[in-house]
Order: structure tokens, then sequence, then C-alpha cells
């Protein structure tokens, strides 16, 4: 069985976009995970709605369906599967006719959480939040869950913060970026503010550098239509890379409460320099076997957009300056892998004799896969013979250090939902935040539209194209393998 967890209080969640991919993968089966941990309430009430002509049968079919298939742990076998599909319901809703919210309202309860997750595309952002207002849906203590990508640009974010506010106070509002769900990610705070190691040399005058890599081994194969519209930028860089790169970079909060944390990650994304041209290389795969290529995928053959992107960030601050944070992430690389690297300076004098092949001290908080955490320090080789060192790794793969009890750890998206219900804010991205966000990348996704920049070709289960190796070894440095 899962780690226990006190139940949240009763809820209705009703998920707009019911029939879809995120809510067959991501949403029902991370409810039913919750419920297997005992976080859910025996009454707690989940509401699809969407097109598709199916009555609250055919919704707990699908549900079913997509549990037995996406929910593969042991610990959370189908035993109480029944007991999950009594809490659903649905309602045959478009978004666009009046007549499915009134059915809609009737499933709602007054007294209870309610929460409504628009997991269907942004367009629809703000129709929804003014149907559910026109028709008397929500009040004050209700919750609105808008998955990502928000905005293309920085004009269209406005556009969508001011459709959201219009109807929903911010606090009211929970945008996803599930990298802040992931275990690894919250544990990067409890390692920097709760030990008292590490903070006093987390800073320019004792890390030489920081790499944050998100590599991904797929290409855009049955996506390739909608990632070509975003590139690795829009699609990654924006949110996933910058909120990794604030938690790594940010001043210490007061509290660990929603608006402490958010206040000092909006400082850090305010306090970005621009990006010149010289320092960020995009890449763009090019296999000549297999039908391959990004072009191959792309539904566009003279297609500009980058499926890698590598990028020198400053943060003009007292803390890092003169500290290089190396950002990079691609398609159809070597491997799946996502980590933090915080790489420390050399001991300003060695009082041992001889060369060993140092590398230095590195803290690498790994997100995927195994999440865990490793430190590389420095040991004598062990036997006679005199002082010869070597580094070793210090490694904490949570699932052991942690045993049995904590071997599980929950999805990004189910923890995500639960804070909705619990009304905590903390891992979710306030509207400034991505306003501030865009605000940086807009420029430098200006600049190479302006000269029509064609992205490098690298080959496909590479690590990206080699002009990203030099954009460190004319720094000195080196990149981390990228590696399963
Ligand atoms: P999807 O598979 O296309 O599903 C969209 C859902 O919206 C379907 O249930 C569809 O059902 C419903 N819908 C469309 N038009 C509607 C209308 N006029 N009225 C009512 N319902 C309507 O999309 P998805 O992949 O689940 O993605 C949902 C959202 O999550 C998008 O914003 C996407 O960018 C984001 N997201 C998805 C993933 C993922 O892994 N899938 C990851 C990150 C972010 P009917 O056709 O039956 O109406």
């Amino acid at each position: 069985m899962v780690a226990k967890t006190i139940p949240v209080d009763p809820f209705d969640l009703v998920i707009l976009g019911a029939t879809g991919d995120l809510a067959q993968r991501k949403i029902l089966p991370g409810l039913y995970r919750r419920m297997c941990a005992g976080q859910l309430p025996s009454d707690a009430r989940i509401i699809g709605a969407s097109r598709t002509d199916i009555n609250a049968d055919g919704f707990r079919a699908f549900a079913r369906k997509a549990i037995t298939e996406y929910v593969k742990d042991s610990r959370c076998n189908t035993q109480g599967l029944d007991l999950f599909l009594a809490m659903l319901d649905y309602e045959k809703l478009d978004v666009f006719a009046d007549d499915g919210w009134k059915q809609l309202k009737r499933h709602l309860r007054k007294g209870v959480i309610s929460a409504f997750y628009f997991s269907v595309g942004p367009n629809l952002f703000g129709e929804i939040s003014h149907k559910l207002t026109k028709h008397k849906l929500t009040d004050e203590n209700s919750r609105i869950v808008v998955e990502k990508p928000f905005g293309h640009d920085l004009t269209s974010a406005q556009a969508l913060n001011r459709d959201l506010t219009s109807c929903f106070d911010e606090h009211q509002i929970y945008r996803i970026d599930h990298y802040l769900g992931k275990e690894t990610v919250q544990n990067l705070m409890a390692i920097r503010f709760g030990n008292a190691l590490f903070e006093p040399l987390w800073n320019a005058q004792h890390v030489d550098h920081v790499q944050i890599t998100v590599a991904e081994d797929l290409g855009i194969a049955g996506r390739g239509a909608y990632y070509n519209k975003s590139g690795a930028m829009r699609d990654m860089v924006q949110n996933h890379l910058m909120q990794l790169l604030c938690l790594t970079a940010m001043e210490p909060p007061s509290k660990y409460s929603a608006d402490a944390v958010r206040d000092e990650k909006l400082k850090v994304i305010r306090a970005l320099e621009p990006v010149p041209e010289s320092d960020y290389v995009r890449g763009q795969y090019s296999g000549e076997k297999n039908n391959d290529s990004y072009l191959d995928h792309a539904e566009d053959p003279d297609s500009l957009t980058e499926s890698y992107i590598a990028l020198k960030v400053n943060i003009a601050n007292w803390r890092w300056a003169g500290t290089p944070f190396y950002l990079r992430t691609g398609k159809r690389l070597r491997a799946r892998m996502s980590e933090i690297a915080v790489v420390f300076k050399d001991p300003p004098h060695s009082i041992f004799e001889g060369e060993f092949n140092r590398k230095g001290n590195v803290l690498v908080i790994r997100l995927q896969p195994d999440e865990g955490i490793t430190l590389r320090v420095t040991i004598k080789e062990p036997g006679p013979g005199g002082m010869r060192l070597t580094e070793v790794p210090l490694d904490m793969a949570f699932s052991e250090a942690l045993g049995e009890q904590f071997s599980f750890l929950p999805d990004a998206y189910e923890r995500l939902i639960m804070d909705v219900i619990r009304g905590d804010q903390t891992l979710f991205m306030r509207g400034d935040e991505v306003e501030a966000a865009w605000a940086w990348v807009d420029p430098i996704i200006h600049g190479w539209q302006r000269s029509h920049q064609r992205p490098l070709p690298y080959d496909p289960a590479s690590s990206g194209p080699d002009d990203a190796l030099m954009l460190l070894h004319r720094d000195g440095r080196r990149w981390r393998k990228i590696k399963a």
C-alpha cells in the first residue's frame, strides 16, 4: 500500500475536457492513485464534461480503461476501482452553448470546495471563465486550474491573464507547471533552506556555474503540428527550465508560503540579463535514415523551429553576478534525462602533491530518471602508497534512502491536484511570473526571427549540435554527459 496521507476536505472537481489525452493519462489516473493513498474523502465528486455524447456510465468505462492502462503500481491495484468510479459523473457540454452549463450546475454541491480543471486548449480558457461566471457556477472559494501553454508571447499571456482575472481573483487561479510538482524540485528547496550546509556556499563566490538540462529521447512524431508552432524555447524554456532556474537561484523566502516563494522567483526572472545571439545555440534534429528528421514530422518542410536550444544565462544580482547558468533542452537526444547540476569552484589552494583528474564538487539534483541527489566529493584513493586523490559520488536515490514506504513517489499531477483542493498555490505560477518570463523570452525569439536564422542540424540520439559544446568550451567548461 502507498504511504498513507490525511484526506483532503470534501470537494467537487469538474474536469472540462474529460475525454481528452491529459484527462486519461494524468488526471484520472492521478486521482485514483490519491484514492489508493487514502487522500480522497469518501464523498469526493469528480464530474467530467466535454462534447462527447456519453453518460455517467460511459465516462466510468472511459476512466476504468484509462486507469487500467496508466496506473502500473502493484500497491494501487484495481481492487478499489469501483469505489473510485462511483465518485464519477459526467455532463455533455459544449463550452460555447449555454444548456450544458445549466445542467452542470445541478451536479455541484453547496458548502464544499469546487475546482474546475481546464483540460482543454487555451483558446477555450476565456470562454469557460465567462460561462462559469455567467451561470454562477463558482463562488469566492472556487478554484480554476489552467494548463500550459500559457500564451505564446507576452501579449497573448497578458490577454489570457486579463480574461481569467476579469472573472476570478488571482488566489483562485492555479497555473500548472508540472515540473514544480516533482518531488526533487521541492527537495531543492528543502536541501537549500532546511540545511545549514549548502546555503553559505550557494553564491558566485563558491559556485562556478550551474547547468540545467532537460533532455528527451523522443522526437516530435505525432505532435508535429503543435510543436512546430512552439519550439524548444516556448515549449520548455519559458516555463519548465525557468522555473528550475528560479528555484535554484532565488533568495531564501521569509517563509514557505505561496506568495513569499513566488515573490522571490519573480525577482530572479526580473534580474535575468538579455541573451545576445552569441550566447545561445538553436538546433533541429535531422536524421537521414528512417524518415526520422524533424522536418519529416513538422508538417512544414521549411520549418525554422528549433527542437533544441542551449543558452548561457546571466543573473544580474549580488548573489550570482559572474556565475552563469547554462540551460539546454532538446528533443530526440541521446537519453531522457533532467537534472540541475551545481558545479562548485575548486579549493583555492591544494596541499596535496601530484595531479589527478579533478572534476570538482558537483551537487546534482536528478529529476528523471530515478529522482534523487548526488554530491561528488574528493576522497583518498584506498590503499597504501601515499596520498592519491579520487572523486566519488555520495548518492541518494530517494526510493532507497527513504525505504519501502516512500519508494512510490506521487506523480507531479496528483500532488498538484491535491494542492488545488488544499488551496496551496506555492507550486503554481502567478500571473506576473508568467508575464515576466515572456518579457525575457520574447526579445530572444524576435532576434532569431528577424534574422531568419536556421537552426543547426544535429543527429538523432546525439547530445545536440556541436556548437552547443562550444558555448561552454569557450568559457573553459564542459557540459555533463546526457545519459539515462
Ligand atoms: P485533447 O486530447 O485535444 O483534449 C481536449 C478535450 O477538450 C477533449 O476532452 C475535448 O472533448 C474537449 N473539448 C474540445 N472542445 C470543446 C468544447 N468546445 N466544449 C467542450 N469540450 C471541448 O487535449 P489534451 O492533450 O488533453 O490537452 C488539454 C490541455 O492540456 C491543453 O491545453 C494542452 O495544451 C494541455 N497539456 C496537455 C498535456 C498532455 O500531456 N496531453 C501536457 C501539458 C499540457 P470533446 O471533443 O468530446 O469535446
